[in-house]
């Protein structure tokens, strides 16, 4: 589904990413880890167009990632992404928020919006704080409306950003249930995050990444328990 063939980017002299190749299949949960600065962040932007690539291809379901315009705005409602620091719109309600998008890019006629909205603020477990502003809600409510938001747009697959490493840890948990409950209903994800928990039983397959490069792929079983890099190892060690 989505595929990554010897991408390369640099920030100036950093070269960021290198070499990556990376193929996720539908339905596959990958779950991306690595030390701070390793690349983690930029990979899952390159996905949906928030940064560029010098050279190597991506494609989702086939086709290149589009440069600008409405068809960028539709790669971006089929590459949900979920951030660290939530990115609600602070002005519009909590409905407004999960329907905007579906109305202005899919072109869903609002009462049919407002009620999947509805939907999938009630499955997230938010649906009584629809008529609410984002700071009026707990960082744990406000990632959850989030995911729901993403989820409005259809998306092909769902990009995750360390998306509970900005909660309170009572929180943290009600939000990887949340995306738990999703990887087990099949959606393709892109998870990169410090919770172990959850790439152990929610992963297929974990991408290890260090100085911008994959340097281990393995399923959460061989990574963890038998890591074969000693850049793994390493990191292992300090976080486990
Ligand atoms: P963390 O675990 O801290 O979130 P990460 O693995 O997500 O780290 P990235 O955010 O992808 O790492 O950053 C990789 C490197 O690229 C870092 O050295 C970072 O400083 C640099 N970098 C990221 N974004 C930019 C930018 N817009 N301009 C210049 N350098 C950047
Ligand atoms: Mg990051």
């Amino acid at each position: 589904l989505v595929v990554l063939d010897n991408v390369n980017k640099h920030f100036g002299a950093l070269h960021v990413l290198q070499d990556i190749d990376l193929t996720i299949a539908k339905g596959e949960v990958v779950v991306v880890i690595g030390p701070s600065g390793s690349g983690k962040s930029t990979l899952c932007r390159t996905i949906n167009r928030l940064e560029t690539i010098d050279s190597g291809s991506i494609t989702v379901d086939g086709k290149p990632l589009p440069a600008e315009g409405r068809q960028l705005a539709k790669l971006r409602a089929d590459v949900g992404m979920v951030f660290q620091s939530f990115n609600l719109f602070a002005h519009k309600t909590v409905l407004e928020n999960v329907t905007l998008g579906q109305i202005k890019v899919r072109r869903t006629p609002k009462a049919e919006a407002e009620k999947r909205a509805r939907e999938l603020l009630d499955r997230v477990g938010v649906g009584n704080q629809a008529d609410k502003y984002p700071a009026q809600l707990s960082g744990g409510q406000q990632q959850r409306v989030a995911i729901a938001r993403a989820l409005a747009m259809g998306p092909k697959v769902m990009l995750f950003d360390e998306p509970t490493s900005a909660l309170d840890p009572e929180m943290i948990n009600e939000v990887l249930e949340v995306m738990q409950q999703l990887a087990s209903e099949g959606m393709t994800m892109v998870v990169v995050t410090h919770e172990m928990g959850f790439a152990r039983s929610a992963a297929n397959r974990v991408v290890f990444m260090a100085d911008g490069r994959i340097v281990e792929e393995a399923t959460p079983d061989q990574f963890f328990s038998n890591p074969r890099s000693d850049r793994a190892k390493d990191f292992l060690s300090k976080i486990l």
